[in-house]
């Protein structure tokens, strides 16, 4: 079960119709995977999300809760929203 990279609480495993995400109960953030982020958001959110995490080069302070490794920083523009991305796993926080 990955932790939150935020506050080291156990991630909560949500399953809905779309698939599953991680909500964390202390920081009430939500960690999903490009696909998913697909199923919800459509095709072009989610392909536009994929070429911010790829094109941008500035590093988290918070790490993968699914990998361990260093996520990237990049706000999304509509709606503009701070995310951090892991390359590796395609997962946005
Ligand atoms: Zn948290
Ligand atoms: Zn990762």
């Amino acid at each position: 079960m990955p932790d939150c990279p935020q506050c080291a609480l156990p991630l909560d495993t949500v399953r809905a119709r779309e698939g599953i995400h991680y909500h964390c109960p202390g920081c009430h953030s939500y960690a999903a995977t490009i696909l998913q982020i697909r199923r919800l958001a459509g095709d072009k959110f989610a392909t536009s999300l994929i070429r911010q995490i790829n094109t941008n080069m500035t590093p988290s302070e918070r790490s993968c809760p699914f990998c361990g490794g260093r996520m990237r920083s990049f706000t999304s523009q509509s709606p503009a929203i701070e995310l951090d991305g892991c390359r590796r796993c395609c997962a946005v926080w």
